[in-house]
């Protein structure tokens, strides 16, 4: 509901021969559409839509980073092919691009005990295996602007602290 766009990852710039994942979200969708652990370095970009500007953007920093990098596409379908269309021009294989359309909304839990998140389009309420942990997270409604994720819970205490 807020419309408050976060400068926080101003000043990001992509470093040539960056390694790691490149996050770009389109639209009115959040950026949360995050698979990936923290323990990568990452590059968030956003767009309203994939217009030229957009896309020549996306283009220069594949450019600049073709080796190695990950690509994770959020958004409209018909932004997300047109991203990744110029992602595979930019020789990027279907496997090193993940596309994640608005339509499927996925989710992103964070772990309160390993800290990594997990994305999945099951509803609050359903438990998921954490990524990191494996621990059975219960998927919440509460949403962390500060983690940038859902809460999760462990839907079984196993171990005793
Ligand atoms: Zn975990």
């Amino acid at each position: 509901m807020s419309s408050v766009s976060m400068p926080h990852t101003a000043g990001n710039g992509l470093e040539p021969g960056f390694r790691g994942v490149i996050c770009a979200s389109f639209g009115a969708a959040g950026d949360t559409a995050d698979k990936q652990s923290d323990s990568q370095p990452k590059l968030n970009l956003h767009f309203e839509a994939a217009t030229p500007e957009a896309l020549s953007e996306l283009r220069s920093a594949l450019g600049s980073s073709s080796v190695g990098v990950r690509l994770l596409l959020s958004g409209p379908t018909a932004d997300i092919r047109a991203a990744a269309a110029v992602a595979a021009e930019c020789g990027l294989q279907q496997e090193e691009m993940t596309l994640l359309s608005a339509e499927s909304a996925p989710r992103v839990i964070y772990c309160p005990h390993c800290h990594s998140t997990t994305a999945t389009t099951e509803p609050a309420g359903a438990e998921v295996p954490c990524q990191g942990c494996s621990t059975d997270l219960v998927t919440t409604d509460h949403f962390s602007r500060r983690m940038g994720a859902y809460l999760g819970y462990a839907a079984r205490v196993e171990e005793a602290s």
